[in-house]
């Protein structure tokens, strides 16, 4: 599942280290939910990416459409 590869520099000479890392494990948190959703946009038929519309609520997903341009197929997916 890890296909891409995600660097962070942390300045290990700084105070409030601490601090630092829970804001970055809160957006690296988020960016792994939106990597997700990047994987889940791949169509199962011909495995091209698919156009996607995603709706929220308090910044969760809960309804999304994916319509692969080559297929014409529609799935959905509920959350
Ligand atoms: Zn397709």
């Amino acid at each position: 599942m890890a296909k891409g590869k995600v660097s962070i520099d942390v300045d290990m000479h700084t105070d409030k280290l601490q601090l630092k890392l829970r804001a970055i494990s809160k957006h690296t948190a988020a960016l792994a939910d939106e990597l997700d959703e990047i994987d889940k946009s791949i169509c199962p038929e011909c495995g091209d990416l698919m156009e996607r519309t995603t709706f929220y609520e308090d910044k969760k997903v809960f309804h999304s459409t994916s319509i692969c341009s080559n297929c014409i197929e529609n799935t959905r997916s509920e959350m």
